[in-house]
């Protein structure tokens, strides 16, 4: 995103008729006003069936954007450490999409919202896969994927390309893992569906903690906005410069992320935010805007499908106040017609 001279506009909210360029002051300000209009929004509850989740404070809430060319503006709880959750589902799709390929990933996982909640324990029955990576029973595809031997190395690459992304080092929390070890009946379940139908090999228990432990690591909501912006800029972290993705396969995860990131609001997600996002049950919610930044958002209380409510409204309010929709006329996105004409 083009920040102008700071004074050049004294504008807060972006003209219909006027696109002009944000200055960082009133970004810093809509994200405040953000944070303050939903702060004391108390519907939802904390997810409680992996029991350690439990313990999160309801109260928290925080906001992160960063900028392809590294600016970072925060509010409220911003730093508080949660774990990722369904969050890494598209970074692992990436790392599988780069390990195998696109075709080989596509015979374990289709690219089709399921319409249905996030553990829901179904193939797709016209594919025999599991509809798409962000639902359960395709991340666990994916983690199968991506799994190593001993399983401990596939868990520390995913954490070390991870670590990348965010730009600093990021750990799991093992009472976390081991907290949804103890509880997670149902991914066990799937897993097995998985295995009686040839999608995920024997080492069923490996690919569980490899995607166990992926979403057991910790992270912030600047961690989320940072991994989002190298996401958005072309897989290059925006302050580091190392380059994390492959940008030739960032398309298709972000048009899976489009379309199924928050499982069963997936459509009315893409028709009022219009952003690639993915959401995850300890209440974070992150969103790429190719080509000019991530959106990280934290606040534990969840809807009926698993979402965060305050995460999402933020995120309503910024895409709508910086005009972020995918198909917003002032989202200039990475348009190949602007760049040539
Ligand atoms: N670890 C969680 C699970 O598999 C992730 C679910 C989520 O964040 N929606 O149940």
């Amino acid at each position: 995103m083009e920040i102008a001279p700071e004074s050049e506009t004294s504008k807060d909210t972006i003209s219909r008729n006027e696109v002009t360029p944000f200055v960082a002051s009133q970004l810093q300000k809509i994200i405040d006003r953000t944070y303050s209009k939903f702060k004391d929004v108390d519907e939802g509850t904390v997810a409680t069936y992996i029991p350690e989740l439990g313990k999160a404070n309801p109260k928290d809430f925080g906001i992160c954007l960063a900028t392809v060319d590294g600016q970072v503006f925060t509010a409220g709880d911003w730093d508080r450490e949660f774990t990722i959750q369904s969050m890494c589902k598209p970074f692992a799709f990436q790392m599988a999409l780069e390990r195998h390929g696109t075709e080989e990933a596509l015979r374990h996982v289709g690219v089709e919202p399921s319409g249905e909640a996030f553990n829901s324990i179904e193939l797709d029955q016209k594919s025999g896969r599991p509809f798409n990576p962000m639902v359960n029973a395709g991340a666990l595809a994916v983690a199968s994927l991506i799994k190593q031997s001993p399983v401990e190395a596939g868990i520390e690459a995913f954490v070390e390309q991870m670590s990348r992304a965010a730009g600093r080092q990021l750990r799991i929390d093992e009472s976390v893992l081991a907290s949804e070890t103890a509880t997670g009946n149902r991914n066990r379940a799937i897993a097995y569906m998985l295995l009686n139908a040839g999608i995920i090999d024997e080492g069923v228990l490996q690919s569980l903690h490899q995607y166990f432990a992926q979403c057991s690591m910790l992270v912030n909501c600047k961690d989320l906005a940072m991994m989002a912006a190298t996401m958005g800029n072309i897989g290059n972290h925006p302050l580091t410069g190392d380059t994390v993705f492959d940008f030739q396969l960032i398309k298709y995860v972000m048009a899976v992320m489009f379309s199924c990131g928050l499982y069963d609001y997936a459509g009315n997600w893409a028709f009022e935010v219009g952003l690639p996002a993915k959401s995850g049950v300890s209440g974070g919610i992150f969103a790429v805007v190719n080509r000019q930044l991530g959106i990280g958002v934290y606040s534990p209380r969840l809807d009926a499908q698993g979402n965060s409510v305050r995460g999402i409204l933020a995120c309503k309010e910024l895409a709508s106040r910086f005009g972020l929709h995918a198909f917003d006329f002032s989202n200039v996105g990475s348009s190949f017609m602007q760049w040539v004409l």
